[in-house]
């Protein structure tokens, strides 16, 4: 049939040459996806099976980028999902029923914390919080509903490194679901499957993709049972992530190893010399004693990450904690973190629904890759000038 110019815009006759070997995976982007034969139309979800139906469930980038991520966290198969957050509410939403009890450590991220108990609630889900260093005295938290129970550790700001086989055990006895949020540890430095945990997730927007350019999240299963569960939920949220950013997980993967080994060098060298400040009470990083669970981060990680928290002597102000950090230089101020980028964040835990002893004389450090003897000549000015 010959073709108008126009009709050619669509449907080409001229290629460009076959055989392009190159060491990036393709960025395949698409929604609709063409089947063959007009009995051959289905909606599927689970591309594995029935090969690709949609570009909801995932583009060739995509379910690359997440075999990826399963391959790393030992796991059944991995979902990709917009973002950490995502996929922390595509769990709640797989594993949920109206009736069930959600047990959540206090030191979850914020906006878990936030989602049971202003969307999960609403919902008829009892939601209760734990201690996270709780470890197998769980079980007095758990009850006959209990459905799920979340971790992790360490947890946000706060540091706690929890007894994870511990809280596992416990829970899987009264036939709780154990999820835990493995970002800290970007996935390599747990082996969550392997103490006990049931469903992990991770914010890629944090080492994976690891330059702040970009937000997904993966939510991995130990199991068949959970993978059908997640990803039916999966599709009828509608979860797509985008090819695009899967692109730039994939290429972050590449130099995940020497990004993670830099950062945990640096933030090392920085936290033991935090410690020894006259002006810090204690320095909250997994890898030093000082921090709650530190030895079950010796018993159970393989490395430490650049995020840890420091707290002030008890004599300083807020405004001494915040003049602290407006006077860095290099550090940046801003959520996130795992970039290349160093950054300071003051938290006021005195007032919130997560309280803490340390009230507003905590500030979160992320360590990027700067020159780490700049980074501390910075930390010492700024210390000097809260005088
Ligand atoms: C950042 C973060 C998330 C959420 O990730 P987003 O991609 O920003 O939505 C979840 N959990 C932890 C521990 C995080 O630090």
């Amino acid at each position: 049939m010959p073709k108008n110019w126009k009709t050619k815009l669509i449907h080409p006759d001229a290629h460009a040459p076959e055989g392009f070997r190159s060491l990036a995976t393709p960025t395949y982007r698409g929604s609709t996806v063409v089947f063959p034969k007009a009995a051959a139309v289905q909606d599927t979800w689970d591309q594995h099976t029935v090969g690709y139906t949609y570009g909801l469930y995932g583009t060739p980038t995509t379910l690359e980028l997440a075999a990826r991520i399963c391959d790393l966290e030992k796991g059944f198969r991995t979902f990709i999902t917009p973002g950490g957050q995502g996929a922390i509410a595509l769990i709640n939403f797989a594993f949920l029923n109206a009736g069930d009890h959600l047990l959540v450590p206090e030191s979850i991220y914020n906006p878990n914390r936030k989602l049971t108990l202003e969307v999960l609630r609403r919902f008829g889900i009892e939601v209760s919080f734990y201690p996270p260093t709780v470890g197998a005295g769980i079980q007095s938290h758990l009850r006959k509903n209990t459905r799920l129970v979340w971790c992790e550790s360490p947890g946000s700001i706060t540091m706690e490194v929890q007894d994870v086989p511990a809280i596992a055990d416990a829970a899987h006895k009264v036939g709780a679901i154990v999820i835990l949020d493995n970002t800290w540890a970007a996935g390599v430095y747990f082996d969550a499957f392997a103490h006990g945990v049931d469903v992990t997730m991770q914010a890629l927007t944090k080492y994976v993709g690891g330059h702040s350019d970009l937000l997904l999240g993966s939510v991995t299963v130990r199991d068949k049972a959970a993978y059908e569960r997640v990803g039916s939920t999966h599709q009828l949220l509608g979860c797509a992530a985008s090819p695009d950013d899967c692109s730039l997980a994939l290429r972050g993967l590449k130099t995940l190893a020497v990004r993670l080994k830099a950062i945990e060098e640096a933030a090392l060298t920085l936290a033991r010399w935090l410690a020894e400040r006259e002006e810090v009470e204690l320095v909250l990083h997994p890898a030093l004693p000082s921090c709650p669970g530190h030895v079950f981060w010796k018993r159970d990680f393989t490395g430490s990450a650049g995020v840890f928290s420091m707290v002030f002597q008890k004599q300083f102000t807020r405004q001494q904690v915040l003049k602290f950090v407006d006077s860095l230089e290099l550090f940046e101020i801003g959520y996130s973190w795992a970039g290349v980028t160093s950054l300071a964040v003051a938290y006021d835990f005195s007032s919130s629904t997560h309280r803490s002893e340390h009230g507003t004389r905590i500030v979160r450090l992320n360590i990027g890759l700067e020159d780490v003897n700049d980074l501390k000549a910075d930390l010492e000015q700024a210390l000097g000038a809260t005088k």
